[in-house]
């Protein structure tokens, strides 16, 4: 595992909110979290040689999201040690090259690998006809099991552990952003539970059930644990400023957000339907996100322009800001404490 300074610190308010952010490298890296972005690409419009086409896979818990698969993806997966089978969500923005040509290749490869279980397959409902395309765009013994689900914003798709809901962005074509919201629940507390003589499958139970008889009595669920807040994850690709990009990262532990331009450009951001890394702060900042990840980079910054970019976005937020490069897996952070939000 290596250490990352995450922003560089320009100012003194930023200095002062500057952390450092574990990120692992990729390959062979360490220890796996239950919950962590796999990016897979990182790139704008053109690949560069260090930067594949986008590409993103969230890890959480047994769940595996993967998130627009630009030209390359497959492979890029193979870097990352993802595998087909273990995805149980599309999600796809828009349909740019740059956030779905890699859909054909995922696909067949996961009919190749006999991928066994359901999985579901969001994109902006307007722009079925270029899924159709995708979906079919080579020949393959067609094994999926594919649920399609055209999005028109609003609820998505409901998990056992989260639901996933869309909100339309500003772009030059039909483009969603996506937010994953976890709902709040509550954290069971073994000192607690041991002293109400609550033990083993009445564990579970309790859980279900709210209550139970054990020990001495009645025992309710809140008397042996406290709330625990439902983590947020948030996607935001291809937009301007707009409201939308503000309510999918509303209170959002890790937000996944495009600044393909730096501040300077904000005009051609603005023109071609683009953030800058300025705005991709002020979002968090606003929406009080804890960690940024900033991404889809323009072919005309090269890595050295890294630091640049995280400390344009670090001048409007003061909340943990890394730029993503290929391969890196970025854990989402812990939960906060159970009053915070
Ligand atoms: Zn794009
Ligand atoms: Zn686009």
């Amino acid at each position: 595992m290596r250490r990352v300074a995450i922003r560089l610190p320009t100012k003194p308010a930023v200095l002062i909110a500057a952390r450092r952010l574990a990120v692992h490298p990729g390959i062979g890296s360490g220890d796996v979290s239950n919950r962590e972005l796999v990016v897979l690409g990182t790139a704008s419009q053109a690949p560069t040689r260090t930067r594949n086409h986008n590409g993103y896979f969230l890890r959480w818990d047994g769940e595996g999201l993967l998130f627009d698969p630009g030209e390359g993806t497959q492979r890029q997966m193979v870097f990352a040690g993802v595998t087909a089978s273990q995805i149980t969500r599309i999600c796809i923005t828009h349909f740019h090259g740059d956030h779905c040509l890699g859909l054909p290749g995922v696909l067949q490869r996961m009919a190749l690998d006999h991928v066994p279980q359901i999985v579901e397959a969001c994109y902006p409902a307007e722009n079925r006809e270029v899924f159709m395309r995708l979906r079919h765009a080579a020949l393959f013994r067609d094994v999926l099991n594919l649920a399609e689900r055209p999005v028109a914003g609003g609820m998505v798709l409901q998990a056992s552990s989260f639901r996933m809901e869309a909100q339309p962005l500003s772009h030059s074509v039909p483009t969603f952003g996506y937010r994953l919201v976890e709902p709040d629940g509550r954290r069971m507390l073994p000192e607690k539970l041991a002293a109400r003589g609550v033990t083993g499958p009445d564990v579970g139970r309790l859980q279900r059930e709210g209550f139970l008889m054990a020990g001495d009595g009645l025992v309710t669920v809140e008397q042996v644990s406290e709330p625990r807040r439902g983590q947020r994850f948030a996607f935001i690709m291809d937009t301007r400023l707009c409201d939308a990009a503000f309510l999918l990262a509303d209170q959002a532990d890790m937000l996944v957000c495009e600044s393909t331009f730096a501040d300077a450009e904000a005009a051609l951001a603005r023109e071609y339907g683009h953030l800058t890394a300025g705005q991709a702060g002020r979002i968090a900042a606003e929406s009080r996100v804890r960690l940024l990840v900033l991404t889809h980079f323009s072919q005309r910054y090269d890595p050295d322009d890294g630091q640049r970019l995280t400390a344009e976005a670090g001048m409007a937020f003061g909340g943990d800001v890394v730029m993503a490069h290929d391969l890196n897996r970025i854990p989402v952070p812990p939960r906060r404490p159970s009053a915070a939000r």
